[in-house]
């Protein structure tokens, strides 16, 4: 008879990796499921690899649209794994097919929720409120401030709570500047907060500050699933990890609960099950509605967990607005040391009241600029620059004179959850393992269009009081201030959210679904509003606290 596992995961990114950790660790028998291949980036990663060793200098391709080197596979598409959108939607959906999923090259900006991202209704009367509060999950965010390490600052500010962090790399030359430009504006500025250690920890070494982290770290002083979770899950010996298993379905016993999943093992394109008491999904929030929709039988005709016909609503992205220039006092710089953590030393968390504002949610602004290991596509053309270009002679002193003189700021905000904005499954279109697809469907309101706009104006006085020039006119309302297309921030959250009432969610606050006990979900499908926070850090401080509950209601044979 073939083993029945006690949980089975299906996805291996930040959420599949915290909760086969965990559970690893609290001792249960756990086979983890991941539809992409074996890659570690302590074995797999170029971090080393200059450009030029690659035959497009590093620039990108339809497989790999941020550049050869990076460390995902996967991307906005995937051969034989079509996604569709609704007439007039316009919604970009990156998925990652790896281990680790789009832990091996995400941005490492690390932000913990604050009270008020739990209790929006209350504050505005606006989306709903969580059925947990910080409190809840605030050990959790601090267990894994210390497993997996961040950098970052106190600063004692309310919404944006302090972690227990590594100490932050110092600003580098634009930082300053970009710095002292937001001073002036009453801008906040902090440390930026992301999950690179500058000390070791647990036996990673500390960032040698080569600046590639989107590559993967091969001395793992970056996060990513598979060599800081993974790895020490296997090292129990509770964990039988199998890859190129493609999760078609979670299949239900005749008592109605879950008894395990059916797969495509995709190197034989056999199909095959796993059995298990518990199954936990972490597919990443969109799959995982996928999931659920596709697990059709009569006792949940619509879906598994759907009684309440909420999968696949409540999807939200972050807001996206840009603005880049270039800044004259940084041109001709003196060659000095600008290495540091690949990503942003500083940023600035939502400093306003929206109370005073035409728009209910706030924003953070990341931010970038300096030298960079130039590749193709290097400085986005120099006629940008005036009085940039020419040939011979007079172009490499231009490129001399105006490498690293630019900065960028980006701005992350808070989308509400909206009815027009949601995924169902297309009715006639499946993937190469004869799967259904999703279908989406998205709408921006007012409330992200002017908060896009307020990014705009704000980066533009930015650049200004930087006494420099930003390279493209303000978008035009007709062209939603230049608002990124849903999905695009690539922070997609929802579509099984958590709540009280089975009538309008799906799973309870401890991610358990409200129609079927022992099926659990782990990333960030389960969110009820999205805060103007990455979402990275509260996925792996949930799916710690749902396996604990796991661990728990197992011991208790309530499972
Ligand atoms: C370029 C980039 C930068 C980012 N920067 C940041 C950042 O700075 N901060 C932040 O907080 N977030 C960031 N993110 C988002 C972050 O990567 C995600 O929030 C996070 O990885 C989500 O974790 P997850 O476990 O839900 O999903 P994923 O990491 O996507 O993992 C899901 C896994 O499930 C597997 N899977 C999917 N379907 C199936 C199936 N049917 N069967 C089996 N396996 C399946 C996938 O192959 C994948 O490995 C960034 C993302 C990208 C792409
Ligand atoms: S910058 Fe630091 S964390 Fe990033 S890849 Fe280089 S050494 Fe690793």
């Amino acid at each position: 008879m073939a083993k029945t596992f006690d949980v089975c995961i299906v996805g291996s990114g930040a959420g599949g990796g915290m909760a086969a950790y965990a559970l690893t660790k609290a001792g249960a028998d756990v086979a983890l499921l991941e539809a992409g291949d074996v890659w570690y980036a302590s074995k797999n990663a170029k971090m080393m690899f200059p450009n030029y060793a690659s035959p497009r200098r590093g620039g990108s391709t339809r497989l790999k649209p941020f550049g050869e080197f990076d460390g995902c596979e996967g991307g906005w598409e995937i051969d034989g794994e079509p996604y569709t959108k609704a007439p007039g939607t316009n919604f970009l959906w990156w998925r990652a097919r790896m281990l680790g999923g789009r832990t091996n090259h995400w941005g490492r900006i690390s932000l913990r929720f604050g009270p008020d991202d739990f209790r929006r209704k209350t504050l505005d009367g606006m989306g709903d409120d969580w059925p947990i509060t910080y409190d809840d999950v605030a050990p959790y965010y601090d267990r894994i401030d210390q497993l997996i390490g961040i950098y970052g600052s106190r600063e004692g500010i309310h919404n944006e709570p302090d972690g227990l962090f590594q100490p932050a790399p110092a600003p580098r030359c634009y930082e300053l500047l970009i710095k002292k430009a937001s001073d002036k504006l009453n801008i906040t500025c902090i440390p930026a907060r992301r999950s690179v250690i500058t000390k070791p920890l647990n036996g990673r070494a500390a960032c040698h500050y080569c600046g590639q982290c989107g590559r993967g770290c091969t001395v793992k002083a970056n996060f990513s699933s598979p060599d800081v979770l993974i790895a020490p899950a296997l090292a129990t010996g509770k964990l039988t990890l199998m890859t190129n298993a493609m999760v078609r379905e979670v299949t239900v016993g005749a008592d109605g609960l879950a008894n395990g999943v059916s797969y495509i093992d995709k190197k034989t394109g056999a199909d095959s099950r796993v059995n298990a008491r518990v199954v936990v999904l972490a597919a990443s929030a969109l799959e995982t509605a996928r999931i659920l929709f596709n697990s059709r039988s009569s006792k949940f005709p619509d879906g598994m967990a759907n009684s309440s016909g909420t999968v696949g609503k409540y999807i939200t992205d972050t807001t996206g607005g840009a603005v880049s220039g270039y800044v004259p006092a940084m041109e001709n710089h003196a060659g000095h040391n600008e290495d540091g953590a690949g990503g942003m030393h500083v940023y600035m968390p939502w400093w306003l009241d929206n109370s005073k504002l035409d728009f209910p949610r706030g924003y953070h602004i990341e931010v970038g600029g300096g030298v960079r290991q130039p590749g193709a596509g290097f400085m986005g053309g120099i006629h940008r620059y005036p009085p940039g270009g020419g040939y011979g002679v007079k172009l490499k002193e231009d490129y001399r004179k105006y490498y690293g003189a630019t900065v960028s700021f980006e701005g992350r905000g808070e989308m509400i959850p909206n009815d027009d904005t949601y995924c169902e499954l297309d009715p006639t279109v499946v993937d190469r393992f004869g799967i259904p697809v999703l279908r989406f469907h998205w709408k921006w309101t007012d409330a992200e269009i002017n908060q896009v706009k307020h990014m705009q104006e704000t980066f533009r006085s930015l650049i200004a009081e930087m006494g420099g020039q930003v390279f493209d006119p303000m978008p035009t309302k007709e062209n939603g201030y230049g608002i990124a297309a849903g999905g695009q921030i690539i922070h997609e959250l929802g579509g099984a959210r958590m709540g009280n009432d089975p009538k309008t969610s799906v799973v309870t606050g401890n991610c358990q679904a409200h129609d079927v006990k022992n099926l659990f979900l782990a990333d960030g499908a389960p969110f009820v509003s999205q805060a103007d926070k990455n979402p990275t850090w509260t996925i792996l401080a949930l799916a710690w606290r749902t396996s604990d509950y796991i661990a728990d209601q197992m011991k208790k044979r309530a499972l």
